[in-house]
């Protein structure tokens, strides 16, 4: 492993704020994750997992413990029939994972192109987007599970999945080391999202997946913030789900909601909320924003401080609540 001392949390994180790490070690291997769990253990001190840092709120007062940088990559890939079972080590790239699945024409993946962060990272909260999630392709997630000192598999359904969930956003004991995903040479398209369904209108049809993941790249590039560009985590809140009732009343005062039934209630965009219910859309206070193009994603501008994101991101809460009765939760994650 590479041991590196005393750096800047914001240069390990999209959102760019944060103070120091007092060890970072880069993990480009297995044996390299165990000597740096043993580090702490000798050092006594505390130790947490980064992969790209796209999900992670730093704070101001950096970490006095290591931070363990995934960085191993290694993608296999097995054949049975017209199914395929790709491998990836924690510190993949997700989206060279999704291309890597899209060079060998194979399906399941591919409109989750252009998500920010790793392998490791995406069963932890269930990465989704236009209609596909992650959960629907995982066959097994293997673990080291500090506790214990052992390698553990669990399946997918003792990753108790949920929307933008499972175990292991709650049980910090695990680190993921690799992940396997079953994928189909057979798949058909899933267009049915707005976005998606527009592009075709547009374009024209969809017909592998490397089509589909150029598709779903070029509507991120329009909604969401460039990471060379601006300090952002994507999507800093969850989109909520109320109860029917609830949704009803909402219907009632503003109309044009739109709501999505799940098996919980009813699913509302945020954005909608944010834009057009309390015209936040570009909305500022300080070094912090709501972007522009799409209002659900929070910016932090050069000098930005992670308490002055922390206090932004419960006004806005606030706000929603005082005028919807709608609790919204955080999507990014604090990184202690
Ligand atoms: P969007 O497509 O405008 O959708 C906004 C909300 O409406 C989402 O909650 C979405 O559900 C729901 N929705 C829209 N069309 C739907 C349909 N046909 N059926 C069921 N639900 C529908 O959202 P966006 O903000 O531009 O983001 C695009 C996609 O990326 C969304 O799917 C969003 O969830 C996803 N995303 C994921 C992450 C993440 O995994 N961390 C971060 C940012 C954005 P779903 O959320 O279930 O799709």
């Amino acid at each position: 492993m590479t041991l590196k001392e005393n750096v800047p949390l914001s240069t390990l994180t999209t959102l760019r704020v944060g103070g120091v790490a007092r060890f970072v070690a880069e993990c480009a291997s297995e044996e390299d994750i165990h000597e740096a769990l043993l580090f702490a253990h000798h050092q006594n001190i505390p130790w947490v997992v980064l992969g790209q840092g796209s999900n992670v709120l730093a704070p101001d007062a950096g970490f006095d413990g290591i931070v363990l940088l995934m960085r191993e990559e290694d993608i296999k890939m097995k054949e049975e029939g017209s199914e395929v079972f790709l491998t990836a080590a924690a510190g993949v790239s997700w989206d060279a994972l999704v291309q890597h699945a899209a060079k060998q024409g194979v399906w399941g993946i591919e409109n989750l192109a252009g998500i920010p962060g790793t392998v490791g990272a995406a069963p932890v909260q269930n990465i989704g987007a236009y209609g596909m999630e992650v959960k629907d392709t995982i066959t097994q997630v293997r673990v080291l599970n500090t506790g214990t000192g052992t390698i553990q598999v669990f399946s997918n359904e003792e990753c108790a999945f949920g929307y933008r969930d499972s175990r292991f956003k709650h049980d910090k004991k695990y680190v993921i080391l690799s992940v396997t995903f079953r994928l189909s040479k057979d798949g058909i398209p899933s267009l049915s999202y707005k976005d998606i369904a527009m592009y075709v209108e547009t374009n024209g049809s969809l017909d592998t997946p490397a089509a589909v993941g150029k598709a779903v790249r070029s509507i991120r590039a329009r909604k969401f913030p460039d990471l060379l560009v601006h300090g952002t985590a994507g999507s800093f809140f969850k989109n909520p789900t109320v109860s029917l009732d609830t949704y009803g009343a909402l219907r009632a005062r503003y109309p044009e909601l739109p709501g999505f039934p799940n098996d919980h209630g009813v699913k509302v965009p945020l954005a909608f909320v944010l834009d057009k219910i309390l015209s936040l859309r570009g909305y500022r206070e300080g070094n912090v924003w709501l972007f522009d193009a799409q209002p659900l994603v929070l910016v932090s501008d050069t000098g930005a401080r992670a308490g002055e994101i922390d206090a932004f991101a419960n006004a806005i809460a606030a706000r929603v609540h005082a005028v919807t009765n709608i609790n919204i939760e955080r999507e990014v994650q604090m990184l202690v």
